[in-house]
This record gives structure tokens, sequence and C-alpha cells, in this order.
């Protein structure tokens, strides 16, 4: 491929809309950026919900799609990290200002300008609206590109860049720690991970899950025991045990409940994104002291750490991969919670 030339997509045009091939343009290779052929991409329950116009920020034509993979096929003559033929990953997002305090602080998430995602929002020119994985190639900024290790499998690698990194940031934000009893509430996408991550940094992990169906997974995956949240049973056996509680629920549900299952100066982080708000009981933080509080994505240093970790412990993502034209019976599959547990779409299917 040129730079600057027509790409192979799939889009869609409007929230009430399927995905279906839709043809973009990539920017030439500026002296800063790296052209990465994709291998695999990751569909991410934030797809779905952006897709669908759920979090009412949608801006279309949208490519969805932030848990790339793919090999480097071209880099800009100031590009220091990166060489033709390199691993790459590409997460959520693509740029920032890189000057302001939280960028300069490494948490160029929270950049004040507003970060460029990678999709469904605009390049930092606040112009250009950008594009994302759910196609052949992609152009991005070096910085934001990470390095993905060898002995990982490369679809197994791709829902790293999201999923991997959501719960990995949480876990070492509140110390997880090997001894410590972390609860997972929600075994999808993230929830898998969380599980896995947890685990190998040594905590013995419970899997709160409305899915009786899924217990021999969690515990395949890393999780000594399985409790079901829609049995009320569950709430008294496991009151006040854990010391950190992860939150990957894609649906409205009740925060009271799992609160009351944290130990006095616990916490629960959320990072899973319904759409309508959770109402709290002011007794549940009160009582305990315990913490609620939330957690975007990762930073790129996290998002490098967090390969690295995976690849010393044998992590990857339990993956389908599928052909582009599978897209939107993957997102049907993921809203009927019949996803084990991460789609991936095959770069090389992303044909007009
Ligand atoms: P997913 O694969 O669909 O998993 C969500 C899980 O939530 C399901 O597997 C299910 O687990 C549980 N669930 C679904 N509906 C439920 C309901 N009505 N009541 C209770 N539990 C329910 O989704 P994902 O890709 O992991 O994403 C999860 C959420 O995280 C999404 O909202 C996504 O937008 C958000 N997200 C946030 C960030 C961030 O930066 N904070 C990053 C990525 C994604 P069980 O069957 O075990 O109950
Ligand atoms: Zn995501
Ligand atoms: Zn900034």
């Amino acid at each position: 491929m040129t730079p600057g030339m027509k790409i192979n997509t799939w889009a869609t045009t409007a929230a009430n809309q399927p995905l279906a091939p839709y043809v973009i343009e990539r920017r030439e290779v500026g002296p800063k950026d790296v052209l990465i052929e994709i291998l695999f991409s990751g569909i991410c329950h934030s797809d779905i919900h952006q897709a669908r116009g759920e979090w009412g920020n949608s801006r279309f034509p949208m490519v969805p799609g932030h848990e790339i993979v793919g090999r480097v096929t071209r880099v800009g003559a100031e590009v220091k990290n990166f060489k033709v033929g390199d691993t790459a990953g590409v997460g959520c997002m693509v740029d920032s200002c890189r000057t302001c305090i939280n960028c300069a602080e490494g948490n160029e998430q929270f950049c004040e300008a507003g970060c460029a995602f990678t999709y469904n929002s605009t390049e930092m020119d606040r112009k250009t609206p950008t594009q994302g994985g759910y196609g052949t190639h992609v152009v991005v900024t070096e910085h934001f590109v990470v390095k993905v290790p060898e002995g990982i499998e490369l679809s197994a690698a791709a829902p790293l860049l999201c999923a991997g990194v959501t719960t990995y940031s949480p876990l070492r934000q509140w110390n997880c720690k090997k001894g410590d009893r972390v609860g997972v509430v929600g075994l999808g996408g993230l929830g898998h991970m969380a599980v896995k991550l947890a685990a190998a940094m040594g905590a013995e992990v419970t899997m709160l899950s409305t899915s009786r169906s899924k217990e021999a997974d969690a515990k395949r995956l890393g999780a000594t025991s399985f409790e079901l949240t829609t049995d009320r049973g569950t709430y008294k056996k496991l009151k006040g045990q854990f010391n950190l509680i992860i939150d990957t629920v894609s649906a409205p549900h009740d925060f009271d409940d799992s609160l009351s299952l944290l130990r006095p100066y616990g916490a629960m982080v959320i990072v899973g994104a319904p759409t309508q708000p959770s109402k709290v009981g002011a007794f549940s933080l009160i009582t305990g002291n315990r913490r609620l509080a939330g957690s975007s994505i990762g930073n790129m240093r996290e998002t490098q750490e967090m390969l690295d970790f995976c690849a010393k412990h044998h992590l990857g993502a339990d993956v389908e991969v599928i052909a582009a034209k599978q897209i939107n019976e993957a997102y049907e599959r993921i809203i009927k919670n019949d996803v084990r547990y991460r789609f991936v779409i095959d770069a090389r299917t992303f044909t007009a």
C-alpha cells in the first residue's frame, strides 16, 4: 500500500445501521508516523456502545476498533523506536497535546486538550475525524504505538490493547498483590483479562457473574471461586471479604450490592461503562470506609508494561477469530452474552 492511499475498512454510517464495507483515506506517513498493516482487530463492547450511539457522542461514518495488532510496513524519517517488520499494537488513543500537565505526567488519556481517541474522535487539529482498526492499515504517531513482545499469539494479543490495559491499570493503581482477595464482576472481554491478570499478580480471585454456564471457564482462567450475583445468598456469604473489586459490567446494575462485599478500606473500581447511571447509597461507602473509584483505559507506559507482563506470564486473551462479514453477527452475540471471551477480526478479510 502506498501511504495516503485509500484503504478498505468496515464502518457504520448511523446508529441504526449495520457495519458494511467502506473505503477511507489514511494520511501520508509523516516524519514521526508509523504505518501498520493490521493483522488482527479486537471487538470491544465500547465499539458497540459507540457504533449504536449509546453514549450520545457518536460521529458518523465510524470505523470502530481500538484493539489493533499488526506489522510495521513503513516508518517516518524521525521515528526512533520502530522499524519495518516490527510487531506493533495500537490501543484506544492515537495522539494527545504532549505538553499539558497530564501529558507531562504520562497520563495521555487525561490530556487537558482531550486526547485523540483511535476512532469516534478527531486528530489534535480538532477537525480530521479519526477512524479505527476495522481495516487493513493505520497510520499512528510513534508515541502511541507499542511493541508487541514475542511469545503472545497475535490474535490473542489484540484484545490486550484495550481489555488488557483497562484491567491491568486499576489492578496496579490499587496495588493488587499476592494474597489479596479480588472480586471481578462480569465475565466478558474485560472480565476474563481481569481474572487472568489478578491471578498472575498472586491474588485470590472470585468471579462474580450472572452466568452459571461460565463457572468452569472462570476457574480455568484463574479464579479460585465462582459466585452467582443473581443469588442473594452470595451477598450474605461474601459480605466484607474483598480487598478490591473490579466491575466490568456493560449494563446498568446495582453498585451497593458489590460494595457490601468489600473489606474495610477496600475499593471497588468501575471500568464497565453502562449507559444509565447507578445509585450509590451513602452508607455503602461510610460503612467500612469503602472506596468507589473509576478507571479509564491506561496510559502508554502502562500499556507497554502490561504487554511485557503478559508476555512474561504467557497471558493472552481467549479469542474467537472471525471474518469481517461476521462483525454484525458478533455484535449481536456480544449483546446476548454469547462471547467466550473476545471476538477478533482477521484483517485479511477487510476486502471491498
Ligand atoms: P462484554 O464482553 O460484553 O462483557 C460484559 C459482561 O458484563 C458480560 O459478559 C456479563 O458477564 C456482564 N453483563 C452483561 N449484561 C449484564 C447485566 N444486565 N447485568 C449484569 N451483568 C451483565 O463487554 P466488555 O468488552 O468486557 O466491556 C465491558 C464494559 O466495559 C463495556 O461497558 C465497555 O464499554 C466498558 N469499557 C470501559 C473501558 C474503560 O476505559 N473504563 C475500556 C473498555 C471497555 P456475566 O455473564 O459474567 O454476568
Ligand atoms: Zn475497548
Ligand atoms: Zn495534553
